[in-house]
Order: structure tokens, then C-alpha cells, then sequence
């Protein structure tokens, strides 16, 4: 069988570069893909925060020169193989030689840059992929820069477009004017069908029109994002494309987020053995300076700490949960007031409570192994990894029924034995803390919650189903005119 060849662009990789979940789909849909005899090829910028031991194990290809602005930019081609996955790193020192990864107020030009770096080098690397395969608003120009400038090159001329949303929230809207002074195109793509978005341009509405199909990350998110309500004003060109609107769920890296193999935990455990589970909370706990209290329910939260993820609600009804007797671990970083709030509740609860206000990998695969619960009351949630490693670790999610956590987490029936969380519909702090309080009840049921852990970690979301929908998608953007 013929491989099909995909360059999947993303602005973030793990373990190069993450600030979220794009960086782990970055990181595993590839890998799974080049699994069932694909050719995938992963391409992102060379930012200044990638460790260096990657970077000095990168090969220099060559170089292509960037026309943007008006400015006339050099891009470096680096490349990096990692199980059997390729990188290209586009290397700019001007524009990712930066701390960090987003943020900036010239992402408008350093993102097209990267789009047209990008296509700028298929010739230069001689890979001719069949699909590029683009993630959120940051790589949403690449196929109207396809359009625009490539189609009537014999090269690029039949190369097919996917687009993926990760999360319609963040778009990229800028000044018109960045239409002709950055990307360097004519006013006929400002129009309500082409890029215009409010008299302003959307570099993710880009992707929306002028890929050949658009994927999002799970089923539920897929049909919610057509309505007004979680459409970002983009609902319409969403129903518009809505015969080439796919959901297709995201999967973990099982063998990365394995708590028999994982070597950041304190102790390795499995379905079949437990105690190390134990020793991870005892040991998280101590790390922590919470008192070591193996006897009640640990909480763990680990995010962004943004609207979306539901701070809101917990802010609201927070004196409540801290007067159950748990103990709530908290890993994020994201919005000041958030920061601000969770700082007041470190000092109002002390020993009950533990606040880590920073990025941080070891201490993320602690908490997973290490707390009972995990909590996740998102607003909207496009797919969501993080009830997906807790379970994998024996850990219970508590969730509301959005994207797709509805999609993967289920109420536990106490009749059934159906169900492996405990969630929530409605937004309502109430609700929330109603779950919290069921899920804290079973949790003294000894025998039911072994059960739901064992449940939970046998549960298999690896990517090869994913990647096998994936591998249909293509074909379908493959049979395009
Ligand atoms: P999103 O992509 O919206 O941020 P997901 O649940 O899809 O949410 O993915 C979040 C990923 O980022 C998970 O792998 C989670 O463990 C990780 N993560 C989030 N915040 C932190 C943090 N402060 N430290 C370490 N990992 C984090």
C-alpha cells in the first residue's frame, strides 16, 4: 500500500515546546500514524526554549528566504528524528528567538511567517507531502497561502489541506491591513465568505474556509461548535463546511503515561497491584508539606487557569469544598486574578490545600498518580487529556458533560455499575460541588472505588482507533477536486 505523506504543522510539540494538549496530539498522533505505515512529518518553529538536548542533536538541511512585511527574512531548516517520527524546526532568530512561546504583539506576522516558511521548504527538503495537516489559528493561513500563491505550481499544485481545531476560543484576529502588509495578499480574500471577520482578519477562520477538510478533537465538540453558543462567532462557517466537519477524539500516549513504567512518579503501581498508588499519594503529600492523611480523598487540578477550565465556579463555592476533609492539589498557571485567588486560599487553608502556581512535567505525573479525584469542571472543552491520563493513573474524574469530556467520562451508577466518574450538565458551582460530595461518598465505599479505579486504568485510549479515523480523513481530502 502506498504511504500517504503528511506534513502536520503545530506551533507546539512535546517535549520541544508544550504550553497545552496541541503539544501532546503534536507529539503522538504522528508517531501512531507512522505506526500503521503513513508518512508523517512534524513541522514547528525552533523556539529559543527548546532544550538543548534536542537541539544539538538537530541536523542543518538548508534555508529558504521569507518575503514578509517588508522585511526579507532568512529561515533556517533544521531536522530532528525522534521514534520514528521526523521534525523540521524553522529557525528565525528574530521571531522565535524569544522566551516562550506565544504572546507577543507581532504574532500576526511571526505565525504567517511560519506558514509561509513552511511551504517556502517543501522543495528545499524535497518532501511533497499529499496532506498538510494544520492545528489551530496559529497555522491557519498556510491554506489560503496555498491557494494564493501555489496553485498553479506544479509542485503544490494537488497537495490537499486538513485543518484541526484544537480549540475555537483562540483565532488569531488582526487589523485588515495585515491581509496585504504581512501575508502580502490581495483585498479579494477580504470577504464574509474568505477571511473578514468583523471589519478585522481570522487567521483561524482561514483554516475553516480554505482547508479541503476540518477536523475537531472530539464528536460532542464537533456538533456543540455549529451552535451559537459555543460557536465563537464562527458557527455559521462551521454549518457552512458542516459536510466536511469531523470529530474524531484525541488519545494519550499510553506508553509515555504509564504508572508500571513512568519514572517522574514516586512508585510504579498497576490495576492489579495498588499499593504503589498509595505510596504516590503518602509521598505527594509529604512533597507537598500537606499533612501525610492517606485516609481522606485527595483533589487534583492541573490546567490553564482560565475561564474556560472552570475557575469560576470552583472560586465560587471553593469555602465549601475546603470544608470538606480532603486535601486539594492544585498545578496551573494562566489568568492573575486566578493566581491571586488561589494564593488567599493557600494562606486561608493551610494543610488543606496545596497551591502551585507554575508550569511543571514531574510534578503533573505526581499529582496524577498521586490524588484520588481529579477534577475538571470546564465551561467548554474541545476534547481534554488530562481525565484521560487520571483515569489511566487510577484517579477519578469529577467533570462537567461538555466536548469531550462528556465524550469519554460517564456518571457511575451505583445500580448499573455503568459509568467511570462522576460529572455534572449544567454550569452551576452547585451541581459541581454535588458531584464532589458523591464522588467523596464512594470514596469510603472501599470496595466500589477499587473497583472504578481498576475500571478506569483498563480503559484503552490509545491513538490507533484515532489515527485510523485520521487515516480515513485523509483519504477523504485526497478524493477533493
Ligand atoms: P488544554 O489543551 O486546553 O490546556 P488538555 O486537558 O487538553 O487542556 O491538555 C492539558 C495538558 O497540559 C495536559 O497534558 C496537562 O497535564 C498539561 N498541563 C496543563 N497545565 C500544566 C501545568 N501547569 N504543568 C504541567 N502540565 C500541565
Amino acid at each position: 500500500m502506498k504511504k500517504t505523506k503528511v506534513l502536520f504543522v503545530s506551533s507546539e510539540v512535546d517535549p520541544f515546546a508544550k504550553s497545552g494538549g496541541l503539544a501532546d496530539v503534536a507529539a503522538s498522533l504522528p508517531k501512531a500514524l507512522n505506526g500503521l505505515g503513513q508518512d508523517v512529518r512534524v513541522v514547528m518553529p525552533k523556539y529559543k526554549n527548546i532544550p538543548k538536548k534536542y537541539v544539538e542533536e538537530m541536523e542543518y538541511l538548508g534555508y529558504v528566504y521569507v518575503d514578509i512585511s517588508w522585511r526579507h527574512q532568512f529561515c533556517g531548516i533544521m531536522k530532528y528524528e525522534k521514534d520514528g517520527v521526523v521534525y523540521y524546526f524553522l529557525d528565525n532568530e528574530y521571531y522565535f528567538g524569544r522566551d516562550g512561546y506565544y504572546g507577543y504583539d507581532d504574532e500576526a506576522e511571526r505565525f504567517a511567517f511560519f506558514s509561509m516558511a513552511l511551504l517556502s521548504m517543501l522543495p528545499v527538503i524535497d518532501f511533497k507531502p499529499d496532506i498538510i495537516h494544520c492545528n489551530d489559528w496559529q497555522t491557519g493561513t498556510v491554506s489560503l497561502l496555498l491557494k494564493a500563491n501555489y496553485k498553479n505550481n506544479e509542485f503544490y499544485k494537488d497537495i490537499k489541506t486538513v485543518f484541526t481545531i484544537h480549540n475555537l476560543k483562540y483565532q488569531g484576529v488582526y487589523p485588515k491591513e495585515v491581509l496585504g502588509g504581512v501575508l502580502g495578499l490581495s483585498w479579494e480574500y477580504f470577504t464574509p465568505d474568505g477571511v473578514e471577520f468583523f471589519d478585522n482578519i481570522n487567521y483561524l477562520k482561514a483554516g475553516l474556509v480554505y482547508s479541503d477538510i476540518i477536523t475537531t478533537v472530539s464528536k460532542t465538540y464537533a456538533e456543540e461548535i455549529k451552535t451559537d453558543f459555543f460557536g465563537e462567532k464562527l458557527n455559521n462557517v462551521l454549518n457552512k463546511r458542516s459536510q466536511d466537519l469531523y470529530g474524531i477524539l484525541n488519545g494519550i500516549d499510553m506508553e509515555s503515561n504509564d504508572p508500571a513504567k513512568d519514572n517522574k512518579i514516586f512508585a510504579n503501581f498497576t490495576a492489579d497491584n495498588l499499593d504503589g498508588k498509595m505510596t504516590n499519594k503518602q509521598m505527594l503529600q509529604k512533597s507537598l508539606g500537606l499533612p501525610e492523611r492517606i485516609d481522606i480523598p485527595v483533589i487534583g487540578i492541573i490546567s490553564r487557569l482560565v475561564d474556560q477550565k472552570g475557575f469560576d465556579i470552583i472560586n465560587y463555592v471553593m469555602d465549601d469544598i475546603m470544608n470538606l476533609d480532603i486535601q486539594l492539589v492544585l498545578l496551573g498557571a494562566g489568568d492573575y486574578s486566578y493566581e491571586q485567588a488561589f494564593k488567599h486560599y493557600q494562606e486561608k487553608y493551610p494543610g488543606k490545600i496545596s497551591v502551585n502556581l507554575k508550569y511543571d512535567a514531574v510534578l503533573s505525573q505526581r499529582i496524577y498518580a498521586g490524588s484520588d479525584m481529579f477534577l475538571m469542571p470546564s465551561l467548554f472543552e474541545p476534547c481534554g487529556l488530562s481525565q484521560m491520563f487520571s483515569l489511566r493513573y487510577g484517579t477519578i474524574p469529577i467533570v462537567r458533560e461538555t466536548g469531550g469530556l462528556k465524550d469519554t467520562i460517564s456518571q457511575y451508577n451505583d445500580i448499573t455499575h455503568e459509568g467511570n466518574g462522576f460529572t455534572f450538565t449544567r454550569y452551576n458551582a452547585h451541581d459541581m460541588l454535588y458531584a464532589i460530595k458523591e464522588a467523596v461518598h464512594f470514596y469510603y465505599h472501599r470496595s466500589t472505588w477499587n473497583w472504578l479505579m481498576k475500571k478506569g486504568m483498563a480503559v484503552d485510549f490509545s491513538w490507533e482507533k484515532s489515527a485510523k479515523e485520521y487515516m480515513e480523513v485523509y483519504k477523504k481530502a485526497i478524493a477533493k477536486k
